[in-house]
């Protein structure tokens, strides 16, 4: 199944294949203050239907995650980077997916905060 996906305000657009679950909730600092619950997904499922250039971009310690956010409304809806297989992978952000059921989705917690 297709789900859509966008920011609060709509700036940023996209839709991603596949069946969400289980998310991960990380607690580490940048995990809490955005309040992410994440889906991992090739980065191929993913496709944006707004210009890549309207997304704004955080990164930090190795840099090597591309964290888009969107300058307008501040909602972060995913993220991308390299995973440990060599394959693009994109990270959703499931609370800016329309249609999903958090409360039904399987959450896995990681601490990320004592690595
Ligand atoms: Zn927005």
């Amino acid at each position: 199944m297709t789900h859509q996906g966008s920011c609060h305000c709509g700036r940023i657009a996209f839709e991603v294949d596949g069946e969400p679950g289980p998310v991960i909730e990380c607690n580490c600092s940048h995990c809490s203050a955005k309040g992410y619950l994440l889906w991992f997904v090739p980065r191929e499922s993913l496709r944006l239907s707004t210009p890549e250039a309207d997304m704004s971009t955080y990164t930090f310690n190795t840099h090597s995650i591309q964290h888009h956010f969107c300058p307008v409304c501040g909602a972060a809806p995913f993220g991308e980077g390299t995973g440990p297989d060599g394959v693009a992978t994109a990270a959703v952000n499931v609370r800016c997916l329309q249609d999903v059921d958090l409360s039904a989705l399987e959450v896995k917690h990681v601490d990320g905060r004592s690595r």
